[in-house]
């Protein structure tokens, strides 16, 4: 069994341990918390043992009557590997404790890229990760727009990507995030930080991002155009990226419109926390004209990193090929259910 360690707790982190628990060849040593609050209550409920990620703040837990297992670094010494999902930045902080330890460690897509020896999406680059300590899962919108650019390149060729990534405000959860009433472009200028970050997956793709944020919680859009270096039929493209894992491609008699429809799919459908981890494309937005194709997709932020660090875990430790990962993963957690049935 691979130990893995999580190492904050939060939106990314309990669902990564939720995942990890569910796979047949890992087990999760313990999760890492700042302070007391309902996550680590939760952690406690589903008997995943508590570590302090803070020294100082350690008496709040028993305060609070929520027992400790020990300290982060306990966790991180008796880890095979770390998922690292605090915030933005900390993750960097974090990267001398699991050099300390020798224990290799995930990032998350907050941190800069040039903090880790690699950038991991398990579609496009599985292979690259094997024996480097510090490993950066890309973003939610940069995990996206990887599983769709790989399956594109292989069949097709690919003269440049532009994509325009209309994103959530923030998460449910995030109250203090906006805008509340407003449509930013953000940034104003080109690029968007999206197109450099996917060239750390993919160095010699030609794209372009341009980024708005918009008063929604649920999900992030994105508005895509791939020129290809042949022209396939939109039934074609639409064919292979029905056959991709990963990715659903939302027939039209579902009747669904929106972000808010797919939610409502995935709590049909008992997802756990209502998660999407696949990209959601609208069949019928799948169009050529020409060389150019263009779609319409959808990012649940919450969640489609997470089958992503299960694989990165397989791929860093060199515990499986690609394929056996992947099919493992999705097995294990049931995102090989599609979302039209009930778990
Ligand atoms: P979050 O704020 O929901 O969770 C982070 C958790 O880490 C919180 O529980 C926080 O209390 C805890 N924490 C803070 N400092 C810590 C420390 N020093 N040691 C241990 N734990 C600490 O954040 P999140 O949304 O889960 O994001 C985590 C990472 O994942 C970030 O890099 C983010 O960019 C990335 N990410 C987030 C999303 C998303 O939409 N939420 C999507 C993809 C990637």
């Amino acid at each position: 069994m691979i130990r893995v360690g999580i190492n904050g707790y939060g939106t990314i982190g309990k669902r990564v341990a939720d995942a990890v628990r569910a796979q047949p060849d890992m087990e999760v040593v313990g999760v890492a918390k700042t302070r007391p609050n309902f996550e680590a209550q939760s952690a406690v409920e589903k008997g995943f043992d508590l570590y302090a990620a803070i020294e100082d703040r350690k008496p709040q837990f028993g305060e609070a009557g929520i027992e400790l297992a020990g300290d982060v670094e306990e966790l991180v010494e008796a880890s095979d590997i770390v998922v690292d999902a605090c915030p933005s930045g900390i993750g960097a902080d974090n990267a001398e404790m699991y050099r300390e330890y020798d224990t290799p460690a995930l990032l998350q897509g907050g941190e800069d890229s040039d903090v880790v020896g690699a950038s991991f999406n398990a579609r496009s680059n599985y292979d690259a990760v094997e024996g480097v300590d510090l490993v950066r899962v890309v973003s939610c919108n940069t995990t996206g727009l990887s599983r769709l650019i790989a399956p594109l390149q292989e069949a097709y060729g690919i003269e440049k990507v532009r994509a325009t990534l209309v994103r959530r405000g923030g998460d449910p959860t995030q109250s203090d995030r906006g805008p509340i009433n407003d449509i930013l472009p953000d940034p104003v200028g080109l690029p968007s930080h999206h197109g450099p970050d996917v060239n750390t997956i993919y160095p010699d793709l030609d794209i372009d991002t341009l980024g708005l944020k918009v008063p929604a919680t649920l999900m992030h859009m994105h508005s895509v155009n791939v020129s290809l270096e042949s022209e396939p039929t939109a039934e074609k493209v639409r064919t292979l990226l029905e056959g991709e894992r990963r990715m659903f491609v939302i027939p039209e008699w579902l009747g669904v419109d929106g972000s808010g429809a797919i939610k409502e799919l995935a709590q049909d459908a008992d997802r756990p926390r209502a998660d999407i981890w696949e990209n959601c494309i609208w069949g019928e937005s799948i169009s050529m004209e020409g060389n150019d194709l263009y779609l319409f997709q959808a990012i649940h932020q919450e969640s489609d990193v997470v089958p992503e660090n299960v694989d990165a875990i397989r791929a860093v430790l060199g515990e499986a090929d690609q394929e056996e990962s992947i099919t493992t993963t999705d097995e294990a957690m049931g995102l090989d259910v599609p979302l039209t049935q009930m778990r």
